[in-house]
């Protein structure tokens, strides 16, 4: 459904549930695709189905709703590989795909360097699930007119109005929609300045989200039932991808042209492997004016770093028995950075900083360390910077 940005593509990919390749593309599914699908199926075998097309068996209606279901959910996921493969195309790596409680999310390795490219990866989606719709509206129509099971014709006929709905909503101009980037796409191409166009867009979908929440409250309150209260929750998670897109692309911004090399902590003290936890804390924690060091290992490499948490999490009274080593995140489960490289560079690889200090290396030297603190601390600085010259 949205591109989001790699902090989103980190929080989709903790709790889904890998499913295969998919054209290249390794798609995941988070549970709660399961309570949708289950929703879907439901609601079909025992309303829309029995309804549209009466005089079955139950055990037909939950057949057919079941299979609407999975065809569903196989266009969603056309429509995050509308957005992959033209933003492969584009030469923009895609990290992966992950199908869950709000559609999809396709999650690309870094952000689309022109406007027409920003433009035709975010119109793909809504494009194929317009597609879509027109395929199945127009084989519900086939099937109708042969004689064939009427409830045939509902199924493919639902399918047609889910994905129109799938396609024009999304096309609605607020970031994190697909709108929103088209919208960002436009502006930017207007103005010449992708900043500026991509805060118009989230500013945008925050004003969706009020949209959409000030609708489901009127519906709630006049009509009654449910469905408002969907609009509600809808609306509200859209408020907080926009705001959330918002302080990512400020950040982004600020850290543009940051090299890595002004963004890291130096690695000029180094804690030896063997040391006590404890000798450790002394020696370093409480003096060094820092909170990730680099392990020194036992052939003289840098085996990996240690942080001040790390440190600090082993009881006192094991504190002389404990060796660095036994904390020590080792370094082939850190991302290495050349120190010749920059911070969004960094950024736009799916798999850093977030969590774990990234090495940064001159050669086969390991010269400093970033961690997301250190990043946001610039960010922080650049963005404050530029605050007090406006
Ligand atoms: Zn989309």
């Amino acid at each position: 459904m949205t591109e989001p940005t790699h902090t989103h593509a980190w929080q989709a990919r903790q709790d889904e549930v890998r499913l295969g390749c998919v054209a290249g593309f390794p798609v995941g599914m988070n549970w709660s695709v399961l309570v949708i699908a289950w929703l879907l199926t439901w609601s079909l075998a025992t309303g829309g189905l029995p309804h549209g097309a009466p005089g079955h068996a139950a055990g037909t209606y939950w057949a057919a709703g079941a299979v609407a279901a999975v065809v569903f959910l196989a266009s969603l996921l056309a429509h995050e590989l509308a957005h992959s493969v033209v933003a492969r195309r584009s030469g923009i790596e895609v990290t992966g795909i992950t199908l869950w409680l709000f559609g999809g999310v396709a999650s690309l390795s870094r952000e689309p360097e022109t406007p027409a490219a920003d433009l035709r990866i975010a119109a793909a989606g809504p494009g194929a699930s317009l597609a879509l719709a027109g395929l199945f509206g127009v084989g519900s129509l086939a099937v109708e007119a042969t004689s064939a099971p009427h409830i045939l014709a509902s199924v493919t006929g639902w399918l047609a109005g889910v994905n129109l709905m799938l396609g024009l909503f999304n096309l609605i101009p607020g970031a994190p929609l697909d709108g929103g980037r088209v919208l960002r796409a436009i502006v930017w191409r207007l103005r010449g300045d992708r900043h500026q166009a991509a805060l118009i867009a989230t500013s945008a979908g925050a004003v969706v989200g009020y949209g959409l929440i000030g609708l489901g409250l009127t519906q709630f309150l006049v009509a009654g039932g449910i469905g408002g209260l969907w609009f509600v929750f809808i609306g509200w998670f859209l408020l907080n991808a926009a705001r959330a897109e918002k302080a990512h692309e400020r950040i982004r911004h600020a850290l543009t042209g940051v090299k890595m090399s002004d963004a890291m902590t130096p690695a000029t003290s180094v804690i030896p492997a063997w040391l006590a936890v404890g000798d450790a804390i002394e020696r370093h924690a409480l003096t060094d004016r820092i909170d990730v060091w680099p392990v020194e290992g036992f052939d003289g490499r840098i085996a990996g770093v240690v942080t001040i948490d790390g440190l600090r999490a082993v009881p006192v009274d094991e504190r002389t028995a404990t060796q660095v080593s036994a904390i020590t995140i080792p370094a082939d489960a850190l991302v290495q950075v050349p120190l010749t490289s920059t911070v969004i560079e960094l950024l736009g690889r799916a798999d850093s900083v977030v969590d774990r200090p990234v090495l940064v290396s001159d050669g086969d030297r390991v010269v400093g360390i970033v961690t997301g603190d250190d990043l946001e601390r610039v960010a922080g600085r650049r963005l404050g910077a530029t605050r007090s010259h406006h």
